[in-house]
């Protein structure tokens, strides 16, 4: 049996690099033979003019066409989607253009492929700018000489889908801004603590996709659920071979850039270049998508950085490798998470001194978090969600099932905590204004 499926899609391309407007397409094509499920990207070549003081030059791009297997049950979706579960790159798109009406949605950077990633804005952007670096900001002994004149006022950020495959941290996001907007999320469910906290900060920027390359390179809206059995979403996280055996986590992150031509999926954690870009080279030559967060967090100065993923039994928060001078900043941010977290019964216990400690947070290594903490002087910590697509296992050896209710719940409790952190305890200005010497 052969089923031969088709979808073309146009669009336009702007690369920083050229000063015209360019035109590419992206053809997929699904071909289901027999248990293989091979999905082709094609004719990503394109040619591209653009001109320099010295006249007109034209040059061709050409990019690599790829084929990738999945096997055709790893695509299945469930019957019924939920209507808040908006995950794809182009449902984000189209609910940012149809309703953000307090909000700016502004386009901070381009993907590697090409693909623009949007950004919510919130409140006033701090106004007038620092005499110093960041750096040169802590040998002087006080970080207002890099935030600026209104150093004080408190700027919240969050951003999700840094790894294409976490769907979670995308529904979250969608739904704040939802709240955010209306009162209400997308069920309809009102949320008066995160409009009374959102109130009182100055300014607050959300990115529902970091990475929509590889969000893009997954055509799935959401992922069937397979009890504990989490192949499938591992599959999609870090790729694997034709036959479905995953490559798996660490060892996704043994080869960066990912080789795209070795037969199988590269998974959603790489951008069209082939970098994980919570891995990126950071003080080398980085990624589009890290250099726009670079750029804007240099010039919003944010305080706290919300950067969701996917990958535990529970909602977790990471203590981020950065300044040992945030550390008790961070130690406070993750006993309000987690108390608020444990309360809602989206925790093992819910006790809030158990689940509320901070020793229970594993340090991560060198990565995106401590390099924009370095950036900018942000307090950014990973927080990884329990998946939809598979449940853990409690203490107990149980499955810890999370419906999709539990996961948005958790997700949206968790801005609503961090931000009630930041409110109430006055943001980097306060916790560590710097060390004089
Ligand atoms: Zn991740």
């Amino acid at each position: 049996m052969k089923l031969l499926l088709s979808k073309k899609k146009e669009r336009f391309l702007f690369h920083p690099s050229l000063t015209k407007l360019i035109t590419h397409k992206l053809n997929y094509v699904y071909n289901i033979v027999g248990v293989n499920y091979l999905l082709i990207i094609l004719s990503l070549i394109f040619t591209a003019f653009f001109s320099n003081l010295n006249g007109q030059t034209s040059k061709t791009v050409k990019k690599v066409v790829h084929s990738f297997q999945i096997p055709e049950d790893y695509l299945r979706e469930p019957e019924n989607i939920p209507s808040f579960w908006i995950t794809t790159v182009d449902e984000v798109t189209k609910f940012l253009k149809n309703n953000v009406y307090k909000g700016q949605v502004e386009i901070i950077g381009k993907s590697a492929g090409g693909n623009p990633i949007h950004a919510v804005f919130y409140g006033k952007p701090r106004q007038g700018k620092g005499t110093t670096t960041f750096s040169g900001s802590l040998g002087f002994g006080n970080v207002g000489a890099y935030r600026g004149p209104d150093h004080k006022k408190t700027v919240y950020m969050g951003m999700s889908a840094v790894h294409g495959g976490e769907f979670e941290g995308i529904v979250g996001t969608v739904n704040l801004i939802s709240v955010i907007e209306t009162g209400k999320d997308l069920r309809g469910k009102e949320w008066p603590e995160i409009t009374a906290i959102v109130a009182k900060l100055d300014r607050i920027i959300l990115i529902p996709i970091v990475n929509p390359d590889g969000r893009a390179r997954i055509p799935l809206r959401m992922e069937a659920y397979r009890d504990t059995d989490f192949t499938v979403a591992e599959f999609l996280n870090t790729g694997g071979k034709p036959n479905g055996t995953i490559t798996g986590w660490p060892q996704i992150k043994e080869f960066i850039p990912t080789d795209f031509t070795r037969p199988g999926f590269p998974g959603g954690y790489p951008n069209d270049a082939g970098v994980n870009l919570q891995h990126d080279n950071f003080l080398g030559k980085r990624q589009p998508e890290t250099q726009a967060l670079f750029n804007l967090t240099e010039r919003e100065r944010p305080d706290l950085i919300i950067n969701m993923h996917t990958g535990s039994v529970y909602m977790l928060m990471d203590h981020p490798l950065g300044e040992p001078a945030l550390h008790p900043a961070f130690d406070t941010l993750f006993k309000y998470v987690h108390t608020g977290l444990a309360l809602n019964g989206l925790q093992y216990t819910k006790d809030p001194k158990i689940e509320g400690d901070p020793a229970r947070a594993s340090t991560g290594v060198y990565n995106l978090d401590g390099a924009l903490n370095f950036n900018c002087g942000a307090l950014s910590v990973v927080v990884e969600s329990p998946s939809h697509g598979f449940s853990g296992k409690n203490e107990a050896g149980e499955p810890a099932l999370q419906t999709p209710d539990m996961l948005l719940d958790a997700q949206l409790i968790c801005h609503q905590e961090a931000m009630r952190f930041l409110v109430e305890t006055g943001g980097r200005s306060v916790w560590t204004p710097g060390r004089k010497r």
